[in-house]
């Protein structure tokens, strides 16, 4: 392994360097984004260095133009795709039983923990090395030794994979409490079992218990259930985790009154949800994507259009942008030195796994809000970094309409349908978009699985005149923990 990704290393470098050439000429020379956002907003700028790493779960190109074509029509842009520097991130894994070789389908814990760490680790892993299981230390845990203030913000159970991998060590993206952790997992290989991470074994603990004591200062998202759990008993306290929380200074919200009440000061755990938080969208009916059935002549009937609608469920549940600006409220308030925050739309993803469309459009859409967010903060904080990227890619595809299916039909007397999934939007425009899904069995396949391909990064701020247009997802890290001045 470590060969095969000191190469990539190297050959990331190697491009670095040419361009750190050209960038040293131009170092003498003013960036053209800097200057222009110093002088935009010369007053209300502090030296303060921060990090805003937005993931969207899931989220590759084609569930992003799905999502612009139902929104915004063939013209239109999201906020994040009108950043100014671009790259293409390839996605990696390492495969458990043999850390020498890669899988091209990833999950979002590894993904997650490369993000957090710079180094590459086998699928279900949070933050620790494929098969020898060794903690990863994290641009989060680094920051903190810096003083810079930290923050995780998801729509996600906040003990979900993404979030975790920044803060929390463990074998396996299941070890969330200790009631998940005592049972052996069948299909989980010996090394990520989550009992060797139970303290009484020597571990860390539950991602709970990591968590609440990992002196973050603002946690926002779901996972109430999680918390509300015993800790591993160790003393004669009989805390549970959320009261040891609480009992290392977390100020605990559960309602968005008293998230937009809270003040400013001290550190803060936002539980909104039991578990993930309700998406914003879902099909008008509740309708999802469905299978395509053959009359008694074999002739194909395709599902009838349908628009989206608000998820009623998730009235009364503060959205991912007011989270984000709650957050970079609470992270920059009085602080000179700075903060890395991450901010995850973890639900594009789940709902890609439901074959929901309107849920995952909903979802990128709540998401690039947020970004909108990050961009108005970033543009009276001008060294502030922004990195919107995505952590693998995911099932949804767009696909021809049921008209050209019956023209092909008709042209070979044979009935010519896709496979999996399918639904027919009526997007925001009124045109027709179809989406399909189809990468497991139908119809006992439960869920759709993830992509292999490359994921957008999105950048905006200092420091990035010299990035290659095709980088990794250390890149990211790196890049990150350069700005931060991190080692
Ligand atoms: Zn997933």
């Amino acid at each position: 392994m470590v060969g095969i990704t000191n190469c990539l290393r190297v050959a990331s470098l190697a491009s670095r360097k040419a361009f750190a050439i050209l960038a040293a000429i131009f170092l003498l020379l003013p960036t053209v984004f800097s200057h222009a956002a110093q002088d935009e907003h010369p007053s209300r700028a502090t030296s303060s260095n921060n990090v805003i790493l937005f993931i969207g779960d899931g989220m590759d190109e084609h569930q992003i133009t799905m999502a612009r074509n139902y929104l915004y029509g063939p013209d239109g842009a999201f906020a994040m795709e009108q950043m100014p520097v671009r790259s293409s991130v390839r996605v990696l894994a390492l495969r458990e039983d043999n850390p020498k070789q890669f899988r091209y389908v990833a999950d979002s814990a590894n993904t997650a923990s490369t993000l957090a760490t710079g180094l590459l680790t086998s699928k279900g892993r949070i933050s620790t090395s494929a098969a020898k299981d060794a903690d990863q230390k994290t641009i989060l845990e680094a920051a903190q030794e810096k003083g810079y203030r930290t923050g995780l913000v998801s729509t996600a159970s906040l003990t979900d994979a993404t979030p975790a991998a920044f803060a929390a060590h463990a074998s396996h993206r299941d070890c969330q409490s200790t009631k998940n952790m005592a049972a052996i997992n069948p299909i989980q290989a010996k090394t990520q079992q989550c009992n060797r991470d139970l303290k009484k074994h020597g571990g860390p603990g539950s991602i709970a218990e990591q968590l609440a004591t990992a002196n973050i200062d603002v946690l926002l998202g779901g996972g109430l259930t999680f918390f509300n759990q015993p800790i591993e008993y160790q003393d004669n306290s009989r805390l549970n985790i959320l009261e040891k929380a609480q009992s290392h200074g977390l100020r605990l919200v559960t309602t968005t009154n008293s998230l937009q009440s809270a003040v400013n000061t001290g550190q803060l755990l936002g539980l909104f949800a039991n578990g993930h938080l309700p998406v914003e969208w879902r099909g008008e009916n509740n309708r999802r994507a469905e299978l395509i059935t053959t009359d008694e002549q074999g002739k194909a009937i395709f599902p009838t259009p349908f628009s989206c609608e608000k998820n009623p469920s998730h009235k009364g549940t503060p959205t991912l942008a007011n989270m984000t600006e709650h957050a970079l409220q609470a992270l920059s308030h009085n602080n000179d030195q700075g903060f890395f925050l991450m901010v995850e739309g973890a639900s594009i993803d789940k709902q890609a796994h439901k074959r929901n469309p309107c849920g995952q459009i909903g979802e990128l859409h709540a998401f690039d809000q947020a970004v909108t967010i990050g961009r108005q903060f970033a543009a009276q904080q001008p060294n502030t970094l922004i990195i919107v990227t995505a952590d693998h890619g995911h099932a949804g595809q767009i696909v021809p309409l049921p008209e050209s299916y019956q023209a092909a039909s008709k042209a070979i007397q044979l009935a010519q349908y896709p496979t999996g999934y399918y639904a027919v939007l009526k997007t925001l425009s009124g045109e027709l978009m179809a989406v399909n899904y189809a990468t497991n069995s139908s119809p006992q396949g439960q869920w759709e699985m993830h992509t292999g391909t490359n994921v957008p990064a999105y950048m905006e701020g200092p420091g990035l005149d010299n990035v290659p247009i095709l980088i990794d997802q250390r890149d990211i890290n790196y890049l990150m923990r350069r700005h931060l001045k991190l080692p």
